[in-house]
């Protein structure tokens, strides 16, 4: 695996110890990117809530004694001076901060003009793009340089499968509005246990992201934060090992076919819509002319059987066809209505 940014390690710094020993072997994989949380924003009271102030001494101590970058996550303008005072190299904003304007903002006023350290902004907990998209940009306005994004999936009550819900469309989304700003994976946040982490992170991968956030302890089950979640190093080696990293290529001439062959296809679809509604707008105009009721319930019914039916031939996903069809019939009607 290369080219990919990678940073790992464990979710709190806990001891000095078990965070140089958990630097020292991620190092010794070629991790160049050091995480340790030490303001723990935690949902429950009572809990490890991290060691606060004396951790930024130990992540001093990586840097000296391997050379990685170090960071830590902060949640508001205290934490933020003393990153800066400390001198770490980067830092990330929670998905928690990420909900609060206020503190986004009194965060992007103490680094305002940085240009040295990175700052990641995690996705807010709630699936809500604007607030993502209004802390990154009130870092821009701050003329912070070096800004990146971080997806760690979307709080969800009762969740079946995974901690938190990747709903991958938003980040997505946000890349495809920000291209610039490069975006990474947080497998440990998503998956929630370690069983999930290597499968998130070739998604990641393969939906072009470029690179990861892990959790990376030197001995999980005695961890006092996210223990179930956290990978050894030696896990974290056969986890990034097996990951494949897809060459981004601009000049492939058999995908350029394919491309131009789906743009045409595209423009039939378009246009076909087009007369589609147009023949829709006739028949509206006949509705009027003789009296009818816009909406004739046997008629759509028949029409989407008929519809699911020969998608069903065609080996296309039903579903998919049923709301393409809700959304055309919904437009349809709204056509006739403006008659
Ligand atoms: C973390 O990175 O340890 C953390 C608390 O993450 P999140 O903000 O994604 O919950
Ligand atoms: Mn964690």
């Amino acid at each position: 695996m290369n080219c990919a940014l990678i940073i790992a390690g464990p979710c709190s710094a806990e001891s000095e110890q078990q965070v140089i020993s958990t630097a020292k072997a991620l190092s010794a994989q070629g991790v160049k990117y050091f995480r340790a949380g030490l303001w723990k924003p935690r949902t429950q009271p009572g809990t490890f809530e991290g060691v606060g102030e004396i951790g930024l001494q130990w992540l001093h101590q990586v840097k000296i004694n391997t050379g990685m970058a170090v960071g830590t996550e902060i949640a508001n303008a205290e934490h933020a001076r003393l990153a800066v005072a400390a001198g770490l190299d980067f830092v990330w904003i929670g998905a928690r901060t990420t909900t609060n304007p206020f503190a986004v903002q009194e965060i992007a006023n103490v680094l305002r003009g940085n240009n040295d350290m990175l700052v990641l902004v995690k996705n807010p907990m709630n699936p809500d793009i604007n607030l993502w998209i209004g802390a990154i940009k009130r870092l821009q306005q701050a003329g912070i340089q070096r800004i990146m994004a971080i997806h760690r999936g979307f709080s969800i009550y009762n969740s079946l499968s995974y901690r938190n819900d990747p709903q991958w469309h938003i980040p997505i989304e946000l890349h495809r509005q920000f291209p610039k700003i490069p975006i990474i994976c947080d497998p440990s946040h998503i998956g929630g246990a370690k069983e999930h982490i290597q499968h998130l992170s070739q998604k990641a991968f393969d939906l072009d992201f470029d690179g990861l956030m892990i959790e990376v302890h030197n001995n999980p089950a005695q961890a006092l934060s996210d223990a179930e979640q956290q990978l050894t190093p030696a896990e974290f080696a056969s986890v990034t090992q097996s990951l494949v990293v897809h060459q981004r290529t601009t000049n492939n001439h058999e995908l350029a076919e394919l491309r131009s062959q789906i743009d045409s296809l595209d423009t039939i679809l378009i246009e076909t819509l087009a007369r589609r509604m147009q023949v829709s707008r006739e028949i509206g105009d006949y509705k009027h002319k003789h009296n009818m009721p816009i909406v004739q319930t046997g008629r759509y019914n028949d029409l989407i059987q008929n519809r699911l039916d020969l998608a069903d031939e065609l080996g296309l996903s039903t579903q998919l066809i049923k709301q393409i069809y809700q959304l055309i019939h919904e437009e349809s009607v709204n056509i006739q209505l403006k008659k």
